[in-house]
C-alpha cells in the first residue's frame, strides 16, 4: 500500500473559494459574511476524480492524507472570528471528500489560528475534526502572520495547548505555513522552505520533546534546507550543548518526500534515517508542470523513490509503515478495513 502523506484540496469547487472572497470582503466592510453556498456531492466528486484521484491512480499510489489548500489558510487575513469560520468551512469540505472517498482520503484539518490570538479555538477545532469528523492530524502554521514571523518559536509555551491536545488525541501535525503577505518571500518557493528550515532550528534550540515525548511533527517539502545542511544542524546542536539530533529531535520529527528532483531525494535518503521519511507528493500543489529534462511531472515523487536502491522493508516503511506509525488513527482505520 502506498500512502501519500501530503495532499491538499487545491481543486475545491469555485463556490468554496468564492465564499472566502466574500467573507473577507464583508470583514473589510464591517458586514456579515454571506451564508456558505450549497455545493453538491457531484461537484466535489468531479473536482477530485479529474484531479487528485486520477493522478493518484496514474502514478500508482493508493491513498492521500488530505487537508485544505495550505496557501489559502491565510491566517493573517481577517481576524480570529474570520479564521474560525474559514477553518470550519474548509474542514467540513474535507470531511465531505473523505465521506465520498473513504478508501482514498484521510482528513487532516486546518486550524483557526490568527496572529497574536490564543490557541483555544485551534484546540477546539482539532478536537471537533478528530472526534466528530474522523480526521487523523492537523496542519500547524508556525507563522500565522504570513511571512512577518511575529509568533513565538514552536518550543514556546504559547504553543503548548495545541501540543497537549495533539498528545491527548494521539495525532501529529504537519508544520505548514500558508500564503506570504511579505513580498520578499514567494509563498511556495521561499516562505514554505524557510518555514520548514526555521521550524527545525527552533526544535534544536528548544527542548520541546522533553515535555512532549510522544509528540510527532512532520516537516514537509523534504525538511526544507535541513537535509542539505545536515552537518550545520548537527554542529549547531553540538555548540548549543544539545544531545545528538537522533535523540534530541529525530524521535519526533519526520520529513516528507516533496523534493522535486532525483538528486534531492538521493540526498534526503543519504542523510536522514529511513524511519523518519514519509512518502509525500503535495499533489496537486505547488509545482504542477512537467520537467523538460525528464518529461515527467516534477511532483510525481514516487518515481524518485522508486529509483532509490532501498530494501523492500525500507521501501514499505517510506510508502506506508512510517505514515501508519505517525498517524495511528489512520492505521487503526486501515486495520478495521483489514489492511
Ligand atoms: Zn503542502
Amino acid at each position: 500500500m502506498i500512502i501519500d502523506c501530503h495532499g491538499h484540496y487545491t481543486t475545491a469547487p469555485a463556490a468554496h473559494t468564492g465564499w472566502r472572497a466574500s467573507q473577507l470582503a464583508a470583514f473589510r466592510e464591517g458586514g456579515r459574511a454571506p451564508a456558505y453556498p450549497a455545493i453538491s456531492d457531484d461537484e466535489i466528486r468531479e473536482s477530485i476524480e479529474q484531479n487528485q484521484l486520477r493522478l493518484l491512480h496514474e502514478r500508482g499510489a493508493d491513498m492521500t492524507i488530505f487537508s485544505p489548500r495550505a496557501s489559502a489558510m491565510a491566517h493573517h487575513e481577517g481576524d480570529e472570528r474570520v479564521s474560525r469560520a474559514w477553518a470550519r468551512a474548509c474542514n467540513d469540505l474535507i470531511a465531505r471528500v473523505t465521506g465520498l472517498f473513504p478508501e482514498t482520503f484521510a482528513g487532516v484539518c486546518q486550524l483557526p489560528q490568527s496572529p497574536g490570538a490564543g490557541l483555544g479555538p485551534s484546540v477546539a477545532e482539532l478536537e471537533r475534526c478528530v472526534t466528530e469528523l474522523g480526521f487523523v492530524g492537523c496542519n500547524l502554521n508556525p507563522d500565522p502572520s504570513g511571512g512577518r514571523w511575529t509568533s513565538l518559536p514552536l518550543t514556546d509555551r504559547y504553543w503548548y495547548p495545541i501540543f497537549e491536545k495533539m498528545t491527548e488525541l494521539d495525532v501529529p501535525a504537519m508544520v505548514h505555513v500558508s500564503a506570504s503577505c511579505n513580498p520578499v518571500f514567494h509563498a511556495t518557493g521561499a516562505h514554505y522552505i524557510n518555514a520548514d528550515t526555521t521550524a527545525f532550528m527552533q526544535l534544536i534550540q528548544g527542548d520541546l520533546f522533553a515535555d512532549f515525548p510522544s509528540l510527532r511533527l512532520v516537516i514537509p517539502h523534504g525538511g526544507g534546507a535541513v537535509p542539505y545542511h545536515w552537518g550545520r544542524y548537527r554542529g549547531l546542536a553540538d555548540m548549543l550543548k544539545k544531545p545528538p539530533l537522533s535523540e534530541h529531535v529525530m524521535k519526533n520529527v519526520f520529513f516528507d518526500t516533496c523534493v522535486y528532483h532525483q538528486p534531492g531525494i538521493d540526498l534526503l535518503f543519504e542523510v536522514v534515517d529511513v524511519d523518519n521519511i514519509l512518502f509525500g507528493s503535495e499533489m496537486v500543489g505547488a509545482v504542477r508542470g512537467i520537467d523538460p529534462e525528464t518529461g515527467c511531472y516534477f511532483d510525481d515523487t514516487k518515481r524518485y523513490v522508486d529509483a532509490l536502491s532501498l530494501t523492500e522493508a525500507d521501501r514499505a516503511k517510506v510508502y506506508s509503515g512510517n505514515a501508519r506509525r505517525v498517524y495511528p488513527r489512520l492505521d487503526k482505520a486501515l486495520r478495521a478495513r483489514g489492511l
